[in-house]
């Protein structure tokens, strides 16, 4: 039990770094090497280097331990090193690791995904979420003949031009405007993308109005910005307004992939898109991207159509021998296990509730959103319906939050959206819950939510 005497951003990190000597000189020397270490969105204020890690814990070079919440920034659904991986991969290396030439793991792969997942007639791998998500905006373009993609307000999907797209939230709610996030991006590409409301009928609208235009509409099973289980009716609406309007429907499962269900958000939400993206997950905690769909708009990978001309895709390290290992023996494995998706759900559903249920009893403004093994605390005292509704009034206590958790031995990056896997015991959830709680109990007793009634 932390005692919470004095409570200040800097107090807490002052005793976060004597905690961290080593990670805290290894930071300085970092910062004269690299231009970035990490995406400034995951930045921890008190950064540690990892010594090792197994299971659901990791170790930081200074020996303190972790119950990590990071996972890899959700790649370890079955923990750190799991066996079946790590045996895979080592009996890999004596064979060596790229050729470029085919390797017959990549058939091994596409067929499991082919079998897991809802939509996946035709596969193809790359080696990001990123390149997933960009190859599949190419092969919609050329598959329809039309130019525009539609993405929603709080949406991910990774770092190339056409993904890194905000709502400017001075636009209408239900009617957003795109806005570009970061520099470096030409006026062009903003006249390609087009901005939707999330968790919002409105956009079904929006959508038929433009189909003459559209190519694709993507759309994340769950938004990491506000994970929530209540969103399966929704999307499936979404889905049925895209096949009515004629335009393709994709959903951007790189983080729900192989995560919610064996065959993704689709299977947990009861939804088919045309095409599917995966990464993470699918390559059992190597790099990996996966463009999948059905084999009529797959066809422009290759030969293509009578109408539709095939686009180029390619990349070195695609399909590589050690992605395609890791991934067969992480969804080989799942695939024999399907009880513990079920399992895995559950567990963080109750982690889900531990937290909820304190904050109700304690009324702190305080949400955890969720949906299965994925989690976004939230500081908020009104209901989020989307991202807009994510208040940024709290930013000052949510960095203190989560120092007071990497003190009590709970590791979270800075973007702060948490996942759990199958190594976290029954115990580790206990032990995460009774952390978060602590947390912000000691934020409440120090002021923090002045005002709200106690
Ligand atoms: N799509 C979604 C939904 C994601 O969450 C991410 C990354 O977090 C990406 C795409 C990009 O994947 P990567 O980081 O592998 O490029």
């Amino acid at each position: 039990m932390i005692i919470v005497t004095s409570l200040h951003v800097n107090e807490v990190l002052d005793r976060l770094k004597i905690k961290n000597p080593t990670s805290v000189a290894r930071h300085e020397r970092a910062t004269r090497a690299l231009a970035m270490e990490i995406v400034g969105t995951v930045d921890i204020s008190c950064p540690v280097y990892i010594a090792s890690v197994d299971g659901a814990c990791v170790t930081d070079i200074d020996g303190n331990e972790y119950v990590d919440l990071t996972m890899g920034f959700g790649p370890h659904v079955l923990g750190h090193r799991p066996p079946a991986v790590e045996t895979a991969l080592t009996e890999q290396l004596g064979k060596g690791w790229h050729w470029g030439v085919h390797n017959d793991i990549q058939i091994e792969l596409a067929e499991l995904v082919q079998e897991m997942s809802p939509c996946a007639e035709k596969v193809v791998f790359c080696n990001s979420g990123t390149e997933a998500t960009m190859l599949a905006i190419r092969a919609a373009r050329a598959f329809s003949g039309r130019s525009k993609v539609a993405v929603f307000d709080g949406s991910y999907h990774g770092v190339h031009d056409y993904a890194l797209m905000v709502a400017d939230n001075t636009s209408a709610r239900s009617e957003p405007t795109p806005r570009r996030r970061g520099a470096g991006i030409p006026d062009q590409v903003l006249e390609t993308v087009m901005m939707l409301p999330y968790n919002d009928d409105s956009a079904f609208d929006v959508i038929r109005r433009n189909a003459d235009d559209l190519a694709l509409v993507l759309v994340e099973p769950v938004q990491s910005s506000n994970p929530r289980e209540d969103i399966g009716p929704w999307l499936r609406s979404l889905s049925r307004a895209c096949r009515e309007a004629g335009v393709l429907f994709m959903l951007d499962e790189v983080i729900t992939g192989f995560r919610l269900a064996p065959g993704g958000g689709q299977e947990y939400f009861d939804v088919v898109a045309d095409l599917a993206t995966f990464g993470k997950a699918l390559g059992g905690g190597l790099p990996i991207g996966a463009v999948a769909g059905r084999a009529d708009v797959m066809s422009v990978f290759g030969r293509g159509t009578e109408r539709a001309r095939p686009i180029f895709s390619g990349g070195t390290f695609s399909g590589n021998p050690l992605s395609m290992i890791a991934g067969v023996a992480a969804l080989t494995y799942m695939k024999e296990n399907l009880e513990f998706f079920d399992e895995l759900n559950e567990r963080g559903r109750k982690l889900s509730r531990l937290v909820n249920e304190h904050a109700v009893a304690t009324n702190a403004p305080v949400v955890m959103m969720g949906a299965g093994s994925m989690f976004h605390l939230r500081f908020t005292d009104a209901p989020i319906v989307s991202f807009r509704d994510v208040t940024i009034d709290f930013q000052e206590t949510e960095r203190l939050f989560y120092q007071l958790l990497q003190e009590r031995g709970v590791l979270v990056p800075g973007i702060h959206l948490a996942f759990i896997s199958l190594a976290h015991s029954d115990a580790d959830v206990l032990f995460v819950a009774r952390a978060i709680n602590e947390s912000i109990d000691d934020l409440r007793k120090a002021g923090y939510f002045e005002g709200m009634p106690a």
